[in-house]
């Protein structure tokens, strides 16, 4: 971390920009090497001190022990993989092609640029625009958004399904590992809440406990001032603070994911043809669910990638994917829905939202022929909404 300044200043040859960007690479390592400094601290105060050193009883060890480990294993393992998948970038198909490139760098008037951007949308499968109707583009990327889809300054690419930026796991959590990050939440709770747990009775004893120095002058059932003291107490105060404060966290993403929202998308709502809905992704909270944890139960609990989908296209409670499907979809659409009697079109919005070409019926017709190539490109398919 300290070169950083001596490399600046050194004959300037070095640009300062880029010793700076290696500075916050490095930096930004600095919230899991904490993590990781608490989490190596607290299995040798629960093993050696409290398990070893501490405990007497063979029985209580050997359970304590296995059913640490377990924990420990799963929590580090979920851990590792929310801070080493890479977050997934949009593919190729939503760059802009060289010559569209070339002419919306050339045009100066943002109407032209949407124009081009509009055209070069109209087969991807796009149904989200700005709060302004415009083509969500990444000028940094050069790249059309994919719905739920945004650039991360911190990681400097476009995230798929872009949940935040954490600093602790020093990664983008989305697509690609919003399930591990969950889990992650899941494992390091039931992680703190076992070792405060088991912790307990002996941080009441070391909190009571003989201050003589000598075993033979000690009660039966009080510990000593050992080292050990210090590493359970702490132990404890430790694993609590962390449980009460990630609780609060996983609370809040158990509620996302059963709504289908990104933590984005909670602070503000994706726009749709029909307006901004926070609800637009959602499929019901047993669809939702699966969408992140996968269609098989098996692997729910394990930090292996099983979420559905490719990340670029995902089925709406607006959007209907199979044009087989329309009739069934469209009798289920809930009445509230705000949208137009017929189902949502599986067009992109593109064309709807530009003022001056908008036209409905055009549109309609040309839907058709388009669901033919969009089914081809979906992954999967909503047959029934539930509400
Ligand atoms: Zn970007
Ligand atoms: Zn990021």
């Amino acid at each position: 971390m300290a070169p950083a300044g001596g490399g600046g200043s050194r004959a300037g040859k070095m640009a300062p920009s880029h010793v700076l960007k290696c500075c916050q690479k490095v930096l930004a390592w600095v919230p899991v090497a904490f993590i990781a400094l608490v989490v190596a601290w607290s299995y040798y105060a629960y093993v050696v001190e409290l398990c070893l050193f501490t405990i007497t009883s063979t029985g209580e060890k050997v359970v304590y022990l296995v059913i640490f480990h377990l924990s420990f294993v799963m929590f580090v393992w979920s851990y590792w993989k929310t801070i080493f998948t890479s977050p997934a970038s949009p593919s190729s198909e939503f760059c802009l092609s060289k010559t569209d490139k070339e002419q919306y760098e050339k045009e100066e008037r943002p109407e032209s640029q949407q124009e081009i951007l509009r055209r070069a949308a109209k087969d991807l499968p796009v149904y989200t625009t700005t709060t302004s109707r415009a083509i969500r583009y990444c000028d940094r990327c050069q790249l059309i958004k994919p719905d739920r889809c945004h650039h991360c300054s911190a990681c400097d690419l476009c995230v798929l399904k872009m949940d935040h930026h954490c600093p602790w796991v020093n990664n983008c959590v989305g697509f690609s590992n919003y399930k591990f990050f969950l889990l992650f939440l899941l494992y390091s709770l039931l992680y703190c809440l076992f070792v405060a747990a088991t912790v307990l009775q002996y941080f009441i004893k070391f909190w009571t406990l003989c201050r003589r120095k000598s075993a033979e002058n000690c009660p039966k059932n009080e510990l000593l001032d050992t080292r050990a003291k210090f590493h359970v107490l702490f132990l404890f105060f430790v694993a609590a603070m962390f449980f009460i404060s990630i609780l609060s966290l996983f609370s809040y993403h158990c509620w996302l994911v059963g709504k289908n929202r990104s933590t984005i998308e909670a602070f503000r709502a994706p726009m749709f043809r029909n307006g901004p809905d926070k609800n637009g992704f959602s499929l019901g909270c047993s669809k939702n669910l699966k969408e992140v944890f996968g269609d098989e139960k098996k692997y729910w609990l394990l930090p292996i990638f099983t979420s559905l989908g490719d990340g670029c296209n995902f089925p709406t409670r607006l959007v209907i994917m199979d044009p087989e499907q329309l009739t069934v979809s469209s009798q289920n659409e809930p009445a509230k829905s705000s949208g137009p009697s017929q189902p949502f079109p599986t067009r992109p919005l593109s064309e709807s939202q530009n003022r001056l070409l908008a036209n409905d019926n055009q549109w309609a017709e040309a839907s058709s022929e388009d669901e033919n190539v969009k089914s081809g490109v979906k992954k999967h398919i909503v047959v029934s909404l539930e509400s």
